[in-house]
């Protein structure tokens, strides 16, 4: 799939008392990759989740390139888009192998083992070595790579990506992030990345969402946030972390 725009439009979502996303508009162009940041429980990952619909809305809409998700039936549209959930999400009793070729078996590919050893090498773990591994064999750091892997076997257009790399060692961190800005590099995809890490952000994406209780306090590209975070409540945030102008 080539990399398709995402249109999330007057997006509302509640648990009992709490509007976890609370009429979020934001659109991201073809290829580009949005980092949603915010504090714990500001949306986040409800966000994502009402992108491929493990999170259905009170209200809203997501478009993938000018077509409502509602138009697939929810497992159909999960098989085309690459998702790395918090914490990685590899199944404990599969081998590396079969997690990384779970997508490619459901749609279906004949060559579902083939396709899996080939995302194993564009990640950086060996095929050869590391097929026939157990996730619990691994260190985090081989571990995210294989849920990276898992999220790009099947060639998705869009990836999203849930505190992906939050885990890791600083070392591991910044090998993965390499990795992930090389993997954009050598074939585009749309990606919404989630992080709690605003240096993270500025280093991955183009573009940035601050999220507040639920809606978008600022959103701009990296550049333009960065330089003018326009809300006293995001000039907090990044003093808070060190990455203020
Ligand atoms: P984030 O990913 O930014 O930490 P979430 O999207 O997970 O935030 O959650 C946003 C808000 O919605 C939080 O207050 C959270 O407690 C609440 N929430 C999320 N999922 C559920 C759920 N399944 N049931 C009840 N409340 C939820
Ligand atoms: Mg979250």
């Amino acid at each position: 799939m080539s990399a398709p725009s995402i249109s999330i439009e007057a997006m509302s979502k509640r648990y009992g008392t709490i509007a976890a996303l609370d009429g979020v508009e934001v659109h991201i162009d073809s290829g580009r990759c949005l980092a949603l940041v915010g504090e714990s429980g500001s949306g986040k990952t409800t966000l994502l989740h009402s992108v491929n619909r493990l999170v259905s809305p009170d209200r809203g809409t997501v478009r993938i390139d000018g077509r409502p998700v509602d138009d697939w039936s929810p497992e159909a549209l999960r098989r085309t888009i690459g998702y790395v959930p918090q914490h990685g999400g590899l199944l404990p009793h599969w081998t590396v192998e079969r997690n990384v070729a779970l997508v490619p078996r459901l749609l279906g590919y004949s060559d579902a083992t083939r396709r899996a050893r080939a995302a194993l090498g564009a990640v950086g773990l060996d095929p050869g070595e590391f097929s026939q591994r157990w996730p619990r064999s691994m260190s985090g750091g081989q571990r995210q790579r294989v849920a990276l892997a898992r999220a790009l076997a099947a060639d998705p257009g869009l990836v999203l990506l849930d505190e992906p790399f939050g885990a890791l060692d600083a070392l591991s961190r910044a090998d993965i992030q390499r990795l992930f800005l090389d993997l954009r590099e050598a074939r585009p995809f749309t990606a919404v990345l989630v992080t709690h890490d605003l240096r993270e952000a500025f280093h991955l994406a183009d573009d940035i969402a601050v999220m507040r209780d639920g809606r978008i306090e600022r959103h701009g590209s990296v550049a333009d946030v960065r330089a003018r975070p326009d809300s006293p409540y995001v000039e907090a945030l990044f003093e808070r972390a060190g990455v203020a102008p």
